[in-house]
């Protein structure tokens, strides 16, 4: 830890924080126009060497992971104090790629559940820009059902033999470790046989690939475990309580996609192609702008927007004072994912055949765009599941049929078994 990030205590006042930050972000960080921030691509090596660049930045100044405790590198502050450094960040070129899933959700995650020496490892190493995590729970069988996963774990010696495979992997090939959730007794119901193991990516027995999407993207990956080897100081939590770990994981993510991580550092879009479109602009660079249609699809969208904004905060003040479940982030989630789908919609509805047209004019980026227009309603469990959780665990309604349910995995009928 730097003396700097060694002199922060809780004593320091909000204001006095904040005003140090800003003195040091205008000696140390890059600037930028917030509103046309610098593109960084998710698929390409150089942006996540960039992003390390500027966290060894952040730590060496003493403002890196500011909500993690001291003991694993951070500053041990409250969201206070990462909100008003957000505030002051605005302005300048920040490593926002490595806030999801690296910090929000598998940092969190080990802090709650991790051993000792995994939270002093993997938690400073990825504060001090060094290592990048990841999550490897889909499985090409499938991403809902995650209790159901397939890929295998068998103590042999004193050593754990993975054999399986993984898919969907978000960045996988920029990260150092992912916590891999696999199966580690087939005897007992599906969600009492897992086990959660942080896997170093390098490791023999790993193959990854990456996939290509229909946009030509490949931030994607799919990773093979041939008699990958691992220890038991690999497994996160406890041998056979990985649904646990998962379960924190999912509760980080849905926290993290609706903007509410205390592990997040900086705000805005990662890039301007994240950034809501600009429906009216749109409508006036296409000579739309008095078309009473194009008019009610803008405003629409624009509505939806602000409903959006308020949905975050009223939902998010709910869970923190108790009046609503944890499980109601998912309400945040579910909206955000449709939000963004009408959004995109509009935008293409108003752009027209110019939208699939590439003539120079700009307008090819928003039917590029349409194309990955549901990633928000798959990332971290489809919009389908998330209606299931607020139905069940929100609103209370029976749980769905499960044929699986109280039976041992190595009875429940697979595929066409
Ligand atoms: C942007 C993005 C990032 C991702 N990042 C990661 C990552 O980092 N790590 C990782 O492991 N995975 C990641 N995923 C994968 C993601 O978790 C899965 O795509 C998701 O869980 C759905 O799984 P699936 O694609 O296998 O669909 P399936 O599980 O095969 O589902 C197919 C369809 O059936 C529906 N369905 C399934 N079960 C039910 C049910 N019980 N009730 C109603 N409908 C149901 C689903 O909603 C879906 O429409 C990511 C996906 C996206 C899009």
């Amino acid at each position: 830890m730097t003396d700097t990030a060694i002199a922060t205590g809780t004593d320091e006042p909000v204001a006095d924080f904040a005003a140090r930050a800003r003195a040091w972000l205008a000696q140390n960080m890059p600037p930028i126009d917030p509103d046309d921030p610098p593109f960084m691509v998710r698929a390409e090596q150089q942006s996540w060497d960039r992003a390390k660049e500027l966290q060894k930045k952040l730590y060496e100044g003493g403002f890196a992971g500011i909500c993690f405790p001291r003991e694993y590198g951070g500053l041990g502050l409250d969201l206070a104090y990462q909100k008003a450094f957000n505030a002051e960040c605005r302005s300048y070129e920040m490593p926002l790629i490595l806030n999801t899933p690296s910090f929000t959700i598998c940092g969190a995650t080990i802090l709650d559940v991790g051993s000792e020496e995994q939270k002093r490892e993997r938690i400073s190493a990825a504060i001090r820009g060094d290592e990048i995590l990841c999550q490897l729970l889909s499985e090409p069988s499938g991403g809902s059902d995650l209790a159901g996963v397939i890929t295998r774990a068998e103590k042999v010696g004193d050593k754990w033999i993975i054999n399986g495979a993984k898919t969907w992997s978000t960045s996988a090939f920029a990260a150092d470790y992912g916590l891999m959730l696999a199966r580690t007794d087939w005897t007992v119901p599906k969600h009492e046989g897992l086990t959660m193991f942080l896997v170093p990516l390098a490791a023999p027995g790993i193959t990854m690939r990456r996939i290509k999407e229909v946009n030509g993207n490949e931030e994607f990956c799919e990773e093979f475990f041939d008699g990958l080897e691992l220890g038991d100081d690999a497994v996160v939590g406890a041998v056979n309580d990985g649904w646990t770990v998962a379960s924190r994981q999912l509760h980080h993510e849905r926290r993290a996609v609706g903007g509410g991580s205390e592990f997040a550092s900086g705000t805005g879009a990662e890039n301007a192609s994240e950034m809501p479109p600009d429906h009216v602009g749109l409508a006036i660079a296409t000579g739309q702008d008095t078309d009473p249609r194009v008019q009610d699809l803008a405003g629409r969208a624009y509505a939806r927007r602000i409903v959006k904004e308020q949905l975050i905060e009223h939902v998010s003040r709910s869970i923190a004072d108790g009046s609503l479940p944890p499980n109601a982030g998912t309400l945040i989630r579910l909206f955000h994912a449709e939000t963004t789908e009408l959004e995109v919609d509009t935008a293409l509805a108003i752009a027209g055949t110019a939208g699939v047209i590439d003539d120079g004019d700009g307008l090819l980026e928003i039917g590029v765009r349409y194309l990955s227009r549901q990633t928000g309603s798959l990332g971290g469990g489809s919009s389908e599941m998330a209606r299931n959780v607020i139905s069940e665990r929100v609103l209370g309604f029976p749980r769905e049929a499960a044929a699986d349910r109280g039976v041992p995995f190595n009875q429940v009928k697979r595929n066409k078994s």
